[in-house]
């Protein structure tokens, strides 16, 4: 079994059109959506949801009104500015103590210390995954709350289900959406992957990018490949990001022609190898895979060395 994930610098750069791409190239595979804050895949696979779950990634403090006897320790502990003197009365005092549930870090202090045991502490739910199935096989996504966080820890769950699922059934490939950018949720989904592809476009903030990115996959140890997305936006920009990729240690995957069908593609909720099979955009991305895919099989009978 091989993972590939597929990540880019920032969102925007058509990462997942790419991915559902692959889905629909790729054999005996499992998908896995680990961009967890902007999780979109679904809306190309439209998946028929099997198993839905709640996920918890950290706990909250609550102040139990009635027990608050307004003495502000929790305001002066609280590093987090989540304490507010704005709650309602009681019998004892004319206002109490209120916690921000968006501000609160959940670190905690706050009901250890209380006077009064008027504090609540416990674990919060801070979104859901899912285990589903798609024209190409099975996905897990997950979706983070509104302003909810610890997506670091999602990303790792909705990986090892896929995990789990591949090893069940007994599948070949897992293909990661991964998180774009360069924090923790983009570590949480390259980390012990088997191959990274990073996704550009031709523009000085695709260069940027790229070089961030890259860092990444050579800071964990992952073996990386760059495509670039409507490279004839910026040919020239296009070939100075294939040469800092190559200067890098770095593969070239390919290039993808700019092509309306990927947007007429995205409307009928279909990837474009799936809409217009003989589109540029549709022969560069074969062609891309078919690199890919033989670097997947070779690194299965030999695992490819890491340039550091
Ligand atoms: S520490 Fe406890 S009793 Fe004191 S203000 Fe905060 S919640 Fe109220
Ligand atoms: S749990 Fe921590 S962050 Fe939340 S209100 Fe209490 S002290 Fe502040």
């Amino acid at each position: 079994m091989q993972e590939l994930v597929v990540i880019s610098g920032k969102g925007g750069t058509g990462k997942t059109s790419l991915v559902a791409s692959l889905a629909a190239l790729a054999e005996r595979l499992v998908l896995a959506d680990c961009d967890v804050d902007a999780a979109d895949l679904h809306l190309v696979l439209s998946p028929e949801i099997e198993r839905r779950e709640q996920f918890s990634g950290g706990s909250r403090a609550r102040i139990r009104p009635g027990h608050c006897s307004a003495c502000g320790k929790c305001l002066e502990l609280c590093r987090f500015g989540a304490v507010a003197f704005d709650g309602p009365g009681n019998g004892r005092v004319s206002k109490t103590y209120r916690i921000d549930a968006i501000a609160c870090e959940g670190c905690g202090v706050c009901a250890y210390f209380c006077p009064e045991e008027a504090i609540e502490f416990g674990p919060v739910v801070n979104g859901q995954w899912f285990i589903s199935t798609t024209r190409h096989g099975p996905m897990v996504y997950a979706r983070l709350g509104v302003a909810e966080e610890n997506s670091g820890k999602l990303v790792s769950l909705v990986r090892r289900e896929a995990k789990r699922i591949a090893s069940e059934r007994n599948l070949d490939l897992i293909l990661v959406d991964g998180s774009p950018g360069i924090g923790c949720p983009v570590i949480a989904s390259i980390t012990g992957a088997d191959l990274a592809l990073v996704v550009t476009e031709p523009t000085p903030s695709g260069l940027h990018d790229l070089n961030r990115v890259v860092k990444l996959t050579r800071h964990f140890g992952i073996p990386a490949w760059v495509a670039v997305n409507k490279c004839d936006l910026n040919l020239s920009l296009c070939e100075e990001i294939e040469g800092r990729a190559a200067e890098q240690g770095l593969s070239v995957a390919g290039r993808i022609r700019y092509d309306s069908t990927v947007t007429e593609a995205q409307i009928r909720a279909l990837s474009v190898v799936e809409h217009r099979p003989e589109s540029a955009a549709a022969e560069d991305i074969r062609q891309i895979w078919t690199r890919l895919e033989g670097v997947l099989r070779e690194r299965q009978r030999e695992p490819l060395r890491v340039i550091s």
